[in-house]
């Protein structure tokens, strides 16, 4: 924080100024996208209302179900090429593949999903992504 003093000598101004900080490294970790320091969530995938380091308030986030694409679209294709390789290679049972190919794609789709949330987030605040307006000109005539 960056205090300012004016032409009068009796004003201040306080200014904060956070550097930009790249979603990368504070959303991947679960920090605040604003001063890096405070954490994003308040147990596996809910967001605190707001920063406890700087005060962000955190309703702009809204990653919405785009955790869950990522990780369908991604993380789940090793689960699926273990899956067939079973299948084509050792003709599994249902057992086999309910006891090897549930475990492995629990294990490669629950844990992104925190990391990925939070680079959204971070993603959000860093781009000032906000939803859509319809910008309306007066017309002359
Ligand atoms: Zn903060």
């Amino acid at each position: 924080m960056t205090i300012l003093n004016g032409s009068f000598g009796r004003i201040r101004i306080m200014v904060e100024d956070y550097p930009p900080l790249p979603p990368m490294e504070t959303g991947i970790r679960g920090r605040c996208p604003r001063c890096g320091q405070g954490h994003l969530f308040d147990g596996f995938l809910t967001l605190k209302p707001k920063c406890e380091a700087c005060g962000l308030d955190y309703s702009f986030a809204d990653p919405a179900d785009g955790p869950a694409f990522f990780v369908i679209c991604f993380a789940c294709v090793p689960s699926v090429l273990l899956a067939v390789w079973l299948e084509v290679t050792f003709s599994a049972s249902f057992w086999t593949q309910l006891f090897v190919t549930g475990p492995f794609l629990l294990a490669t789709c629950i844990p992104p999903l925190r990391p990925l949330k939070g680079w959204l987030v971070a993603s959000q605040y860093f781009y000032k992504a906000e939803e859509g307006k319809v910008v309306r000109t007066q017309q002359q005539g």
